[in-house]
């Protein structure tokens, strides 16, 4: 990694240079590297590719704290901040305002972004053999815990399922971004979002650590667990291939009557958009069934702002009871449960 190669069993920081900012000082991306005593995958877990999606950064320093990984086969490369220059402004974009998301597989001689993002891909990504990339939602637009991964990624679907979040997502891919690039390179990869930008919560950072645990345990990287597994919600996992986003029908006060988690059905009033100065009030139906997986914190909004983001679902209370009540798993080699 980087211009240092490590051992059977070592581990340490490399530090890759990337440009430097209008300060003079250089910028580096910090690598983690755990290599295993026994080889196996190599295994990516990256997080703050736009700068302000906290939850990731805080999920690999918990991770890389964890005991155990003197046990590990293949290797473990994680990536804390690998937008350094938007992490530094509480940013989600690059200095000149580009998207680093939107500029793989990026070029050597290009914008500050492009290179990083040539640099990240060729010299951190593509040596490894799996990919993790964590984000999370807009700063007021939270997400539930959920992972997505590419329609006809057939070995990253299989790692979403290990990864034991509430909701499944496959979503289309976004020209430019990690996952696309990734994609037409045959490399798995999946997207873990939770929580929402500039923010910690407690419960998106501890699914995100059990839920890389069980990924690495999923590909054979950690052994197998006896007693109850660390299982990322403790419930089933919903799988959704499409999601709607529910908008408000006008400009006013948002007040959401539903929470994160729970099914809806088409017709049923999610909230209302109210008049500030109490002369009315307009409901916010749903179009679709499905689980609300994403929710506006915003107290006013402007017409056609996305207030909930529902991932649609064929038996949408099924599916809120897997995941508001579904049982812990007790075998950590249990099947995974597909609805459809
Ligand atoms: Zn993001």
């Amino acid at each position: 990694m980087g211009d240092r190669d490590f051992l059977p069993g070592e581990r340490g920081v490399v530090d890759i240079p990337v440009g430097s900012l209008i300060d003079y000082q250089p910028v580096q991306m910090a690598v983690h590297v755990l290599r295993g005593k026994k080889p196996g995958p190599r295994l990516l877990v990256s997080a703050a590719l736009h700068g302000d999606e906290i939850i990731g950064v805080e999920i690999i320093r918990r991770l890389l704290r964890m005991p155990g990984f003197d046990r590990l086969k293949g290797d473990l490369v994680a990536v804390p901040v690998v937008n350094m220059p938007a992490f530094l402004s509480h940013s989600r974009y690059l200095p000149d305002r580009r998207d680093l998301n939107r500029l793989f597989p990026g070029a050597a001689n290009g914008s500050l972004g492009s290179r990083l993002a040539h640099i990240f891909l060729n010299q951190v990504v593509m040596p490894c053999t799996h990919a993790i990339d964590m984000h999370s939602g807009a700063v007021g637009k939270p997400n539930l815990p959920q992972v997505r991964v590419s329609p006809g990624d057939n070995e990253g679907y299989e790692m979403a399922l290990a990864f034991r979040p509430p909701v499944v997502v496959e979503t289309s891919l976004r020209a430019g971004s990690l996952r696309e690039t990734l994609y037409s390179r045959a490399k798995p990869c999946i997207l873990y979002e939770a929580g929402e930008a500039h923010r910690l919560d407690p419960e998106s950072v501890r699914q995100g650590v059990d839920g890389i645990l069980s990924v690495m345990r999923f590909l054979g990287m950690l052994p197998k667990t006896r007693k109850a597994a660390p299982a990322g919600h403790r419930g089933e996992t919903v799988v959704s291939r499409l999601t709607s986003w529910s908008r408000a029908p006008r400009g006013g006060i948002f007040a959401p009557e539903v929470g994160m988690g729970k099914s809806v059905k088409p017709g049923m009033v999610l909230g209302v958009v109210a008049d500030p100065f109490g002369r009315q009030e307009t409901p916010i139906k749903s179009k679709v069934a499905g689980v609300i997986i994403g929710i506006s914190r915003e107290a006013t909004v402007n017409e056609g702002d996305g207030v909930f983001h529902i991932a649609v679902t064929r038996d949408a209370i099924a599916a809120e009871r897997q995941i508001l009540h579904g049982e812990e798993h007790v075998e950590d080699t249990a099947e995974p449960f597909v609805g459809w």
